[in-house]
């Protein structure tokens, strides 16, 4: 395949060559398209406000050009990364790391909440240049003196509308007004909101803004809903779905192959017709289910993930996620086999109360606010 003239590579970036080397070994080809738009303003040593969604590689972003302005013989602190939680703080902590690999000498510490203050103080003591840590945390070694930040020479708000959400707003403001004037401050969110430009007009001078959009993952032509169900409710529910919105050909997703028998025997004793499709069936079962579905003898093919991989079914009018997947691609996977070549399709999801979370993460991948329908009720079906 040959190389798209467009598309930049690291070296293009005019990153030092033990960086390049670091991005080498970690796996990474190409800059993604946040690097390669915020690492030349950064390195040029601009404010950034950098908008970009959950994995679209922001630690390298600032990572990068951070480790580039360390200079190691200089025993303190340059850098300063706030981040929301412990777990981020190690996250970012961990990345830098495989960054600097081949920076000698070159110290990164996370501090948070949690843990050994004491184990902290003594790692600070040591001479870091990079700091990583929650606001929180921040603030009292500020306090006691343990954390000092006159050599810092560049601040970064990583997730800064999820520190604003988590309360953060004054210990990041009274950490800023404590830092020196020169320096540059780089800002990383997903959103941009009030607060966040407040912060921004305060902290920040003359900010570049670049903003990364993901494309949509999913398709335009499928109305995503879903119902908030008690686990015992969910065929009850999903009968009154078929059943109000005449559905006539649908794939119910479930995330275990006992779920596809349970649920393939209560549609059948309610009258459906039904038939399961999951890994432990021989070849002749699964091609004799298939046909049977093509020919509409079934309507309803439940399944799992994996079984359903290489079936080819056109169209269906709708997808059941009876159970939320696992797996974020899963959801956009199951949902793709309806609403096909400009059709309509509907993708209904039964929501758990221990699967809110998994279906929130599912929307946040997926950049779709999904809709919360309505359970019709006994007598929307019986008119
Ligand atoms: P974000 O902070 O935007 O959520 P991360 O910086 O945590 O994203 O990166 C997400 C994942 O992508 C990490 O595993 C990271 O190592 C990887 N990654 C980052 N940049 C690249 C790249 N240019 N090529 C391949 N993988 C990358
Ligand atoms: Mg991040």
């Amino acid at each position: 395949k040959a190389a798209d003239p467009n598309q930049k590579t690291f070296a293009d970036l005019d990153i030092s060559d033990d960086l390049l080397q670091a991005v080498t070994d970690m796996g990474f080809v190409s800059p993604s398209p946040i690097q390669a738009e915020a690492i030349p303003p950064i390195l040029a040593g601009r404010d950034v406000i950098g908008q970009a969604q959950t994995g679209t590689g922001k630690t390298a972003a600032f990572g990068i050009p951070a480790l580039e302005l360390i200079d190691t013989s200089d025993r303190s602190v340059q850098v300063l990364v706030l981040c929301p939680t412990r777990e981020l703080a190690l996250q970012v902590a961990d990345e830098v790391r495989k960054l600097a690999k081949y920076k000698r000498g070159l110290r990164v510490e996370a501090i948070y909440g949690g843990d050994s203050i004491e184990r902290q103080i003594r790692s600070l003591k040591g001479g870091v240049h990079i700091v990583i840590g929650t606001p929180g945390r921040v603030m009292d070694h500020m306090e006691r003196n343990t954390l000092k930040l006159d050599n810092v020479r560049m601040m970064i708000l990583d997730e800064a509308d999820e520190m604003l959400d988590m309360g953060f707003r004054e210990d990041i403001e009274s950490i800023l007004e404590d830092m020196p004037q020169e320096r540059q401050t780089i800002l990383f969110s997903a959103t941009m909101s009030k607060p966040i430009m407040t912060i921004t007009q305060k902290f920040q001078k003359d900010p570049v803004l670049v903003k990364v959009v993901k494309k949509e993952l999913t398709n335009q032509n499928i109305e995503q809903v879903y119902f908030e169900v008690k686990p015992k409710a969910k065929v009850e529910v999903m009968c009154r779905l078929i059943d109000t919105y005449d559905l006539k050909l649908l794939l119910v997703f479930c995330n275990t192959k006992r779920k596809v028998d349970e649920i393939v025997e209560d549609l059948q004793i309610r009258g459906y017709m039904a038939e399961g499709l999951h890994g432990d069936l021989r070849q002749a079962q699964r091609n004799n289910v298939m046909s049977k579905f093509r020919a509409g003898t079934t309507n309803i093919l439940v399944a799992t993930d994996v079984a359903a991989r290489g079936i080819d079914v056109d169209d269906v009018d709708a997808v059941i996620n009876f159970d939320i997947p696992l797996d974020e691609e899963y959801y956009v996977h199951r949902i793709g086999r309806t609403g096909r070549a400009g059709k309509s399709g509907r993708a209904f999801s039964l929501v758990g109360r221990d699967e809110k979370y998994r279906f929130r993460e599912i929307q946040t991948y997926t950049k779709v606010k999904v809709e919360k329908g309505v359970i019709p009720s006994f007598e929307d079906i019986v008119g």
